[in-house]
C-alpha cells in the first residue's frame, strides 16, 4: 500500500495561492488552506519587514494546524520611493486590498518625481515553513522591472497593471499566468521552498 501524503497548509485564505502551490508540489504533500481550519487565527501583519511578517503568520498558524505549514508574504518596492510602498502594498491606499486606490495612489507618487527619476521596482516575496510553531526554514524571491505611466492588461491582481519585468515587453497583466510565475517574486520563492520540501520527504 502507497503511504498517505503528508499535510503541508498554506497560511492564507486565497484559493489561487492554494492551487499553484500545489501544482508545484506535484502530490508530494496533501495540500489545504485555512479554509479547513476556520478556527485558525487572523494574524496582524506588524513586521517592519515581508520575512518578519511571513514568520509571524507562519508561526502562529503552526502553533494551532497539525502537520507543515507555509506562510508567505510579498509587496512591492519602487526605488525611487525609497522602497514604497513595501510592506504596506496591499494598504497603501488605506482600506486592504484596494487595488484600484493604491495603483492610483502609486501613479500620483511617481508623477510627482523628478522625469529623470528612475522607475524601476522589484516585487519581493519571503516564505516561512513552520511545523509546532518552529521555524523550518526561510525562502525569498524577486523580480525586478520597470513601472508604466498608465495601467495596461487585464490579468493579474494588484499592481500588476503597472508593473513591466525586466526583458519584456508586457505588464504582469498582459503576460499568460504561467509565464508571470515561472517569473515572479512568488514563483521563485516557492521554487525554493519546494527544494527543501522535497528533500526533507527524501530525509
Ligand atoms: P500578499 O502578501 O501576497 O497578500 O501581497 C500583499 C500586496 O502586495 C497585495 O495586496 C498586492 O497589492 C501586492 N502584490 C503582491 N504580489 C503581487 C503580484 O504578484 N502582483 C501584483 N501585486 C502584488
Amino acid at each position: 500500500m502507497t503511504p498517505h501524503p503528508p499535510l503541508l497548509v498554506v497560511a492564507t485564505r486565497n484559493a489561487h495561492k492554494t492551487f499553484e502551490i500545489a501544482r508545484m508540489l506535484d502530490g508530494l504533500y496533501v495540500v489545504k488552506d485555512l479554509s479547513a481550519f476556520p478556527d485558525a487565527p487572523d494574524v496582524e501583519e506588524t513586521g517592519a519587514t515581508f520575512a518578519e511578517n511571513a514568520a509571524l503568520k507562519a508561526i502562529s498558524a503552526s502553533q494551532v494546524i497539525p502537520g507543515i505549514v507555509l506562510a508567505d508574504d510579498s509587496g512591492l518596492c519602487v526605488d525611487a520611493l525609497g522602497g514604497e510602498p513595501g510592506v504596506r502594498s496591499a494598504r497603501y491606499a488605506g482600506g486592504s486590498g484596494d487595488s484600484a486606490g493604491n495603483n492610483a495612489k502609486l501613479l500620483a507618487a511617481l508623477a510627482r518625481l523628478p522625469l529623470q527619476a528612475s522607475r524601476t521596482a522589484r516585487f519581493r516575496c519571503s516564505m516561512v515553513l513552520a511545523e509546532e510553531g518552529r521555524v523550518l526554514g526561510a525562502f525569498d524571491g524577486e523580480v525586478e522591472g520597470t513601472l508604466l505611466a498608465e495601467p495596461r492588461g487585464r490579468d493579474g491582481f494588484g499592481y500588476d497593471p503597472l508593473f513591466m519585468p525586466k526583458g519584456y515587453e508586457q505588464t504582469f497583466a498582459e503576460l499568460p499566468g504561467d509565464v508571470k510565475n515561472g517569473i515572479s517574486h512568488r514563483g521563485r520563492a516557492l521554487a525554493k521552498a519546494v527544494e527543501f520540501l522535497k528533500s526533507l520527504s527524501r530525509s
